[in-house]
């Protein structure tokens, strides 16, 4: 029953079965890829020559996959099944028209159901899981004592700093302060002085008197003089006591800091969907609500395109999200795994009477979720 699904080439995996098949992996790969286990971008240069030496045996691999074929496909034979009864069908359909205040549900307790369609699809992921690092110069208030600087020793470069990683496909970011990169220097914010100009007074000290206007008289006719600034027109600044200065608070006034280089790693798992769409009305966008039957799993350092799977959407959409994901990572992060699966996602559309006019609704996912959009009970009045 089972068939041998190819990988780039190479025979990987088998598919036609409801169950999650584990993968095995191109033949003379394994061994190449397992030196690049968490690490090394960009490996697919490897893949490619890895793909350009098998050339030929590929090609024969190809042909094979081709003739088996165009003889057996298994996939098809589920894709034109219906995974739903007709008593699930009510019952979801029953379900969906109770979770909506103005559905009236008599046409689903009582219609006929004429027809079922399948209308099952293939659905296709692959996963990146990323690991990128950028460094930038943090600082900190230096209290004295030992100084981790490139005298002590060389710094690491940026991929030889080891660390644990998150578990596989995991969404992560870690800091980690360089080894040796530690400095003591001049704060740049006060250039090393410990202060700055105060920018209330501009480093006068002085303000004009609010009071006065910074005339030093309070009364046009008399001449009074103002008794805030004792007629001088100007009053000692609030904000620096007068001195024109303010302690810096970046170094909190001693002119240095302790700098060192700040790793930050982060992990991503990037997923690229690829849907069969078969124009046949219902939304393929609503099928990121459920689950389907995995059919098929991949994991490797690196995946190779899907090649004889039965559906030629799928093997090009392989294809092409591989291909879409080395350009988006492969040079500025490191690929640690990727992972790529199937799945089929049962889809069937109802044909049903009710009060002697057809309608159709949905059924779709593993979940049973339904999308019925002239359902016939809906009800046009609102909260009388
Ligand atoms: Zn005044
Ligand atoms: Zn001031
Ligand atoms: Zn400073």
């Amino acid at each position: 029953m089972n068939k041998e699904l190819l990988i780039g080439g190479k025979s990987c995996a088998s598919y036609g079965s409801n169950h999650l098949l584990p993968a095995r992996t191109a033949e003379g790969a394994p061994d190449q890829y397992s030196a690049y286990e968490g690490a090394s971008a960009p490996p697919f240069e490897l893949m490619e020559n890895g793909m350009k030496n098998t050339g030929d045996k590929s090609g024969q691999a190809n042909q094979l996959a081709l003739q088996e074929h165009e003889e057996f496909s298994p996939c098809q034979t589920e894709l034109n099944t219906v995974y739903v009864s007709e008593q699930d069908i009510k019952e979801a359909l029953l379900q969906y028209v109770s979770s909506k205040c103005f559905y009236r549900t008599a046409p689903a307790k009582h219609m006929k159901v004429q027809n079922l369609i399948p209308l099952n699809t293939y659905r296709y992921h692959l996963e990146t899981f990323t690991e990128h690092r950028e460094t930038h110069r943090a600082s900190e208030l230096y209290k004295g004592g030992f100084v981790d600087s490139c005298a002590v020793a060389p710094p690491p470069a940026l991929w030889e700093i080891e660390v644990d990683p998150p578990p596989l496909f995991t969404d992560c970011e870690m800091h980690i302060p360089v080894p040796h990169t530690y400095s003591v220097e001049h704060c740049p914010n006060c250039k090393g002085r410990g202060r700055t100009e105060c920018t209330s007074c501009n480093g006068t000290g002085k303000k004009t008197c609010s009071a006065c206007n910074g005339s030093g008289t309070t009364d046009q006719a008399d001449f009074n003089i103002c008794s805030f600034c004792g007629g001088s027109g100007t009053v000692c600044c609030f904000m620096c006591g007068g001195n024109g200065w303010l302690k810096c608070y970046r170094c909190s006034g001693s002119g240095i800091l302790l700098f060192h280089t700040e790793l930050t790693i982060t992990w991503k798992n990037n997923r690229t969907e690829h849907v069969v769409d078969k124009n046949s009305g219902f939304p393929v966008y609503r099928l990121q609500e459920v689950t389907g039957k995995g059919i098929f799993t991949d994991e490797h350092s690196l995946v190779y395109p899907i090649v004889n799977f039965p559906e030629s959407s799928i093997n090009e959409g392989s294809r092409a999200c591989i291909e879409q994901h080395k350009m988006q990572f492969a040079l500025e992060s490191r690929i640690l795994r990727q992972k790529q699966t199937v799945e089929l996602v049962p889809v069937s559309k109802v044909e049903y009477e009710w009060k002697g006019k057809l309608h159709s609704f949905y059924v779709f996912g593993n979940e049973k979720k339904v999308y019925a959009k002239d359902y016939p009970g809906e009800c046009c009045c609102t909260i009388i």
